[in-house]
């Protein structure tokens, strides 16, 4: 659903909202003061910089399928520590998909912005040689894609579920350079075994073909299985 899901617990405390806004003020303000710390880009480097920005946004959708199909897939919401706060979002937005369009902005970005600040700084790092060499042109441009919208990855999933969007959103749903409500409904048809990928949709088939490797692998013969444990052979 997201790099970070949300919790869609029936209560939001005043403690969570003001986590949630501190931690998306500070990636707004963090991400500020990268871009003006941004070394200027030669002429050169403007090829390598677009190439790291789709890469990014590539590597951002690929991010959040991954996360996705491990919260859909594995683990439980019974499961100790992570289960009520990482695998229920995922089992809740299954049984009702448009509960996401009634969170908040700050609430679907909050932990996504805390999770990324640690991106923001590794650019601010690199900050100064932005455009001097093509590696750094490229590298810089992907990690402010890949923070961008990974940020933003949970509000680009609940426009998808949202049955009016801007103008300006609607066009990029259109050319798939967001992820469009036509795309994600597959994954909310049937048994949500595929697309999981939800900021442009463009790494699905990777992530489909993977499961579909994977249902193809042999069964294993009675010899090369491994033996249970009594103790694995006692869980649910
Ligand atoms: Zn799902
Ligand atoms: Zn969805």
């Amino acid at each position: 659903m997201s790099l970070a899901p949300v919790y869609h617990g029936p209560v939001r405390t005043r403690g969570l909202v003001i986590f949630d806004a501190v931690s998306v003020t500070a990636f707004a303000l963090v991400s500020v003061w990268v871009a003006t710390r941004l070394g200027a880009p030669s002429e050169g480097s403007i090829g390598w910089i677009g190439l790291g920005a789709l890469a990014g946004l590539a590597a951002a959708d690929l991010a959040t399928g991954a996360i996705h199909w491990i919260g859909d897939r594995c683990f439980r919401v019974s499961t100790p520590w992570i289960g009520r706060v990482l695998i229920q979002p995922f089992r809740e937005h299954h049984g009702d998909p448009a509960a996401i369009t009634r969170h908040g902005f700050l609430e679907v970005t909050g932990n996504n912005a805390l999770l990324l600040l640690p991106v923001l700084a590794l650019m601010a790092w690199f900050a100064p040689v932005f455009g001097h060499t093509a590696g750094a042109s490229f590298g810089l441009a992907f990690l402010g894609a890949f923070a961008a919208a990974a940020v933003l990855s949970n509000p680009i999933h609940r426009w998808a579920h949202m049955r009016r969007v801007p103008a300006s959103v609607a066009f990029l749903q259109r050319h798939r350079i967001l992820l469009s409500p036509a795309h994600h409904a597959r994954h909310h048809q049937g048994a949500h075994r595929t697309h999981f990928c939800v900021v442009t949709g463009w790494m699905n088939p990777l992530i489909d073909g993977l499961g579909r490797f994977r249902k193809r692998k042999p069964a294993l013969s009675a010899a090369e299985r491994p033996r249970a444990t009594g103790s694995e052979l006692g869980r649910a």
